[in-house]
């Protein structure tokens, strides 16, 4: 039996990506959604063969408790609604993929945590470029320290936001900003990259060029990762720029990415030629891992404590950032990425 995922928010994320990955999946169907507009509903109908029965909007959301066809709640909504979605989701029953960033806060992440231990249902957060082979490759070559030991990690990622999801710049229901939405790409490269946590971190906001634009929001940030083997990773990101690349220096040898967190067209290269890697659907890959997860009852590969402990750094990156100083991140979550 293929497990039924139910998409809550349709927008572009759900629209673009998600469904058509859903197509592409061998242990995963497109069961239900979850959605307030009435036209989307028809759409999405007509459009994926989804019964009547299976279509929810945020008032019935919760007598998805009652519907045998949904095994996995997908949570495809702006950042700051993760958390109750994915809580009323494991209140409801269901196992749950929450998208990046987990929430807004760690006191939030840990409250989805505890909701889905409680109904003793899976978590797993959309961390996509773990199930990416370019992605695992650098994985490999860091944390196997295949070229000596990594010193020295560049990772930024950054693109032009224009205010076509109004929530990324701060309106509306909030919870943007590019450190939220692709500074933890970053993040998340370096980690795994490295195959350690920071134990701390600096920061420092860009200067804002358009203030009309970041006033709720901030325009970009540059932060360091410090690693306790005394290696950094040097970070950026921006909404008001256009950069993609995850660089490793190591002992030996260099190796990188560059696209690195895009969905299709990734690169790879190292100091000894190019990577010789296929891009593959990569939403495909991670939602068949998830579902395997559920079907063996084995444990994700990005729970709910990695997307904790990435939400715990970017406080600890806004921090340090406001106060000017190296915030330590010793009460962070020390969970390593696995490969
Ligand atoms: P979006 O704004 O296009 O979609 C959000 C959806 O939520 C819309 O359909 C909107 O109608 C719905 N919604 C319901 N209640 C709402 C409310 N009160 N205010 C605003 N919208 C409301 O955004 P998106 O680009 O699809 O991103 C959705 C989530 O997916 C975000 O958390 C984002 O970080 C994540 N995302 C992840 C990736 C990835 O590669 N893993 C890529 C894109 C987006």
């Amino acid at each position: 039996r293929k497990l039924g995922v139910a998409l809550v928010g349709l927008g572009l994320y759900s629209e673009g990506q998600l469904a058509p990955a859903l197509e592409k999946t061998k242990s995963c169907r497109l069961a239900g959604v979850v959605t307030g507009t009435p036209d989307k509903a028809q759409k999405w109908k007509e459009k994926y063969n989804i019964p009547d029965k299976n279509v929810y909007n945020y008032q019935t959301f919760d007598q998805i408790a009652d519907n045998p066809d949904i095994d996995i709640v997908y949570v495809v909504l702006p950042n700051s609604m993760h958390a109750e979605y994915t809580i009323r989701a494991a209140k409801a029953g269901k196992h749950v993929i929450c998208e990046k960033p987990m929430a807004l806060t760690s006191a939030d992440c840990q409250k989805m945590i505890d909701a889905c231990k409680q109904a003793n249902k899976k978590l797993s957060i959309g961390y996509r470029l773990h199930f990416e082979p370019h992605n695992q490759e650098m994985m490999r070559l860091g944390q196997q320290e295949v070229m000596g030991k990594v010193n020295k990690i560049i990772a930024q990622n950054a693109q032009k936001q224009e205010n076509d999801t109004p929530w990324r710049l701060g309106g509306g229901v909030g919870g943007g900003g590019p450190l939220r939405d692709v500074g933890i790409y970053c993040l998340q490269g370096a980690i795994y990259t490295k195959g350690q946590v920071p134990i701390a971190v600096t920061a420092k906001l860009h200067p804002v060029t358009d203030p009309e634009k970041f006033s709720k929001v901030e325009e970009g940030v540059d932060f360091q990762l410090q690693f306790a083997d005394g290696s950094v990773a040097d970070c950026k990101t921006s909404y008001n720029d256009k950069y993609n690349q995850l660089r490793a220096e190591a002992a030996k040898g260099w190796f990188e990415l560059s696209p690195a967190y895009q969905y299709d067209g990734l690169k790879g290269e190292t100091s000894q030629g190019k990577m010789d890697i296929e891009n593959v659907p990569q939403q495909a890959r991670q939602m068949d891992a998830f579902a395997n997860c559920i079907l063996t009852d084995t444990p994700t590969t990005v729970p709910g404590e990695m997307g904790m402990r990435d939400v715990q750094l970017i406080e600890a990156i806004f921090q340090a950032a406001k106060t000017g100083t190296k915030v330590s991140t010793k009460d962070v979550l020390q969970v390593l990425d696995p490969t």
